[in-house]
């Protein structure tokens, strides 16, 4: 038998990065929200500088998401195998957030109309045929007061005036920039020796005591772990409390969501989820659903929810839930600098040294083969099990000539790596395994992903950059997989927003085209990769999403 919850305005499924976003705004409008998170409560008490717990097992992946790892196939015709991407989300309040290590950039204004400033400057022919890259339904500038006010709400350090390529700013960042490493400033005197304008990462870590958070201690175990001293912006310390303080959020942990509900007089509308806690089914219903479970997830339920209006999933019956599908190719690149203890173990990710001269259309792509670009980084924090995979293809992977060569050189290894904006094709989407199943029975997300020759020729052209960077940086010698790589972490698409519903699942507020009370949240609603970290610009559409829903919902039906 299933049980009903009382009725509430709206109910979030999935309490991460964007779903926190989202209570934060609605609860201090005066909503009375219910979160349903199939993960549980993590506290920095239970944060640990342990390599194979946090990377390795990815103990925070285990409530959920490591039991439903999707599968992958290159093309429509052979059999998809579990993906070899990692993925490794974190189930959790607070999402994936707990263990990012907080890189927090805003899109550049060319990423949010490239098709038409690629065809404006080069001409649509460039375009591959194949690609369904579109401009956004939003420009930055309708988009800069969120990035404002997300970037103060969880806290982002950075400098505002260093970043060339960069929109206007209402105003700077709340914070100065992070501590500057031995090997953040070897990398940024290599790329001014090249003519290029770094600038240190914008990250949401403390680089001072903030709204009554401590500062960042540089421990080295940020990305893969969440933090120890509540330094890190993550929604669990920042967006969460202050919802839950307007004593009109409620949080329900270990709820898994398995099913949107239509309403069976509107196929229009939905009325709410069914979940299991517990063991127990459950429904909750609320005026509007906000769905916001990460990517895959957010196209998983949708299609897991087909009803008789809806026979090829929630909001699918123009067959967009799951198009458009594209991650980040990102590839990197190492370098040995004999003498030099860079100690690349300490300090944190988001300290990065990062460039944005290769980035979206800031350099003169004629006769590259490809568009679009992307950020380039060179990290902090690559810890012991981690660094003994860099080593030059000279050295043996293996054995005493490996071990001999990582005594002597490990602390001397730098890398970095680029965020290139892959283009989203036609013949790339997420749907249903019809055969591979989740231990509840439940299909998992079967992606399809074969890349063009537009991201085998930029990851290319990236690597270049990334090792030229290294060698004026001082690396004598410099080594790369020339392997496209694939970031499974960074994924967009599946549910884009546009004005056209013959070519995006949502509209241009992140509402389904097709059922006017369901928002989706995230980085499926992105509607073209961009080159940098996607979190903060997932919360920003978030937040103007629901000042959307406030709008709508005092609107008369
Ligand atoms: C190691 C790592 C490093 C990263 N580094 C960065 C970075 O530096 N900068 C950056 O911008 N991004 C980074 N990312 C990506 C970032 O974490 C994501 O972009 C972001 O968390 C996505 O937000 P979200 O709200 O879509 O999903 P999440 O934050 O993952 O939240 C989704 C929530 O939904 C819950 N959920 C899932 N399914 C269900 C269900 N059926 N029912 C109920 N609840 C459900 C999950 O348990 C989870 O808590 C990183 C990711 C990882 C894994
Ligand atoms: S590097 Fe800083 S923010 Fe990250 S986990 Fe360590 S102390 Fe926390």
């Amino acid at each position: 038998m299933t049980a009903d919850d009382e009725p509430v305005d709206v109910v979030i499924v999935g309490l991460g990065a964007t779903g926190a976003v989202a209570a934060h705004v609605l609860t201090a409008a005066g909503l009375r929200v219910l979160a349903l998170e199939a993960g549980p409560r993590l506290t920095s008490d239970m944060m640990s500088a342990d390599e194979i717990g946090n990377d390795i097992d990815a103990w925070m992946s285990l409530p959920k998401s490591a039991d439903e790892v999707p599968t992958l196939r290159m093309r429509t015709d052979v059999d998809a195998h579990p993906s070899w991407w990692p993925t490794l989300m974190v189930n959790a309040v607070g999402g994936s957030t707990i263990h990012y290590p907080a890189a927090s950039f805003r899109l550049l204004p060319w990423n949010f109309r490239s098709r038409s400033a690629v065809a404006e400057r080069y001409g649509e022919e460039v375009i591959p045929p194949d690609a369904t890259l579109a401009d956004w339904p939003l420009r930055y500038d309708d988009l800069e007061p969120y990035y404002d006010r997300v970037e103060y709400a969880i806290g982002v350090a950075g400098v505002a005036g260093a970043e060339p390529f960069a929109g206007p700013r209402t105003r700077g960042y709340p914070m100065p920039p992070l501590r500057r490493s031995g090997w953040n400033e070897l990398t940024d005197h290599g790329a001014r020796a090249l003519g290029w304008h770094p600038y240190p990462t914008p990250a949401a870590l403390n680089s001072r005591p903030y709204d009554g958070r401590a500062a960042c201690t540089y421990c080295g175990y940020c990305s893969g772990s969440g933090c120890h001293v509540d330094a890190k912006g993550s929604p669990d310390v920042t967006l969460i409390p202050t919802a839950e303080a307007t004593g009109l959020l409620e949080v329900r942990t270990g709820a898994r969501v398995t099913r949107i509900e239509v309403d069976p007089l509107r196929s229009d509308r939905v009325t709410g989820v069914r979940y299991v806690l517990d063991g127990q089914e459950r429904r909750a219903t609320g005026r509007i659903v906000v769905l916001s479970t990460f990517t895959y997830e957010n196209v998983r339920l949708l299609l897991l929810s087909a009803s008789e209006h809806h026979p090829q999933g929630l909001a699918n019956n123009a067959g967009q839930v799951g198009a458009h599908f594209v991650p980040h190719v990102t590839p990197s690149v190492s370098g040995l600098f004999p003498g030099r203890r860079l100690n690349l173990f300490t300090g944190t990710w988001g300290q990065s040294t990062v460039v944005d001269d290769w980035n979206g259309d800031n350099f003169d792509h004629a006769g590259l083969g490809f568009i679009g670009g992307g950020a380039l980084m060179a990290a902090n924090e690559v810890r012991p099990i981690a660094a003994s995979t860099l080593t030059p293809p000279s050295v043996p992977r293996w054995g005493s000539a490996w071990k001999a060569w990582l005594a002597a050189n490990a602390p001397s290894v730098g890398s970095a790596v680029a965020q290139f904006e892959s283009l989203s094709y036609v013949h790339n989407r997420l749907d249903l395994d019809p055969t591979a199943v989740d231990a509840h029975g439940i299909p998992r997300i079967r992606i399809t992903y074969q890349p063009g020759e537009n991201e085998y020729r930029g990851a290319a052209f990236l690597r270049e950059r990334l090792r030229e960077w290294l060698r004026a940086a001082g690396a004598q010698e410099v080594w790369a997989d020339e392997e496209i790589h694939i970031e499974g972490r960074h994924v967009y698409g599946g549910t884009r927003i546009g004005d056209d519903p013959r070519t995006s699942a949502l509209d241009a507020f992140g509402f389904a085209h097709e059922v006017g009370n369901l928002a989706v949240l995230g980085g499926s609603t992105f509607v073209s990769s961009g080159g940098h970290n996607p979190t903060l610009t997932a919360q920003a559409l978030a937040w103007r999403t629901s000042e959307e829903m406030l709008r709508r919902l005092r609107a008369p039906d």
